[in-house]
């Protein structure tokens, strides 16, 4: 059961005249409510050719190591949002160089937005979501304990473009694990 935000009525099922979905409609106030997928911003940070990641605090996942990244807020640019999701996780200041790997993951609505990023001052630390973080060197990557597909798609996408000394944006659509988030 859900309730209409705007009026508080419980809302029905219904396929709006002219739409092809079936959406949550108010019949006390006729409002559609809209559910579209959600943008995830996230930074691949780099220090001295090594790669920030963070091991998460929070489930799911709880444990495993990730990329700085989150659910995109309002009244901000994408880039502010990897930014200001890898200044909460990991405590570090990044300067955002390029648009790097961009995920579709239709199954849950989400579209991942991943940025190549700079630390700073080569400072960071671990934020409210995150036990510890750590530069990583690809020999040192913990490829059996990453959070998320996208996590080692993005560090597999680096490291070959490292070697090629060329970093082209990666589109892609992934599977269908049910449990990605940011
Ligand atoms: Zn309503």
């Amino acid at each position: 059961m859900s309730f209409c935000t705007t009026c508080g009525h419980i809302t029905i099922e219904q396929m709006p005249l002219g739409d092809h979905r079936i959406r949550q409609v108010c019949p006390n106030c006729g409002t559609i409510h809209y559910i579209n997928p959600k943008v995830i911003c996230g930074a691949l940070a780099l220090w001295e050719n090594k790669v920030l990641l963070c091991r998460r605090a929070i489930e799911p996942r709880y444990g495993l190591w990730t990329l700085p990244a989150g659910y995109m807020e309002l009244n901000e640019t994408m880039e502010q949002g990897a930014a200001r999701e890898t200044r909460e996780e990991a405590e570090a200041e990044v300067h955002i160089e390029q648009l790097y790997c961009m995920y579709n993951i239709p199954r849950i609505g989400q579209i991942y937005v991943l940025f190549k990023s700079d630390i700073i001052d080569g400072q960071f630390g671990a934020g409210e979501e995150t036990i510890e973080s750590r530069l990583f060197e690809e020999h040192e990557i913990p490829w059996n304990e990453l959070a998320f597909p996208s996590v080692e798609r993005t560090l597999r996408h680096y490291f070959e473009d490292r070697r090629n000394n060329c970093y082209p944006l990666h589109l892609e659509t992934l599977g269908s694990r049910l449990d990605q988030t940011g």
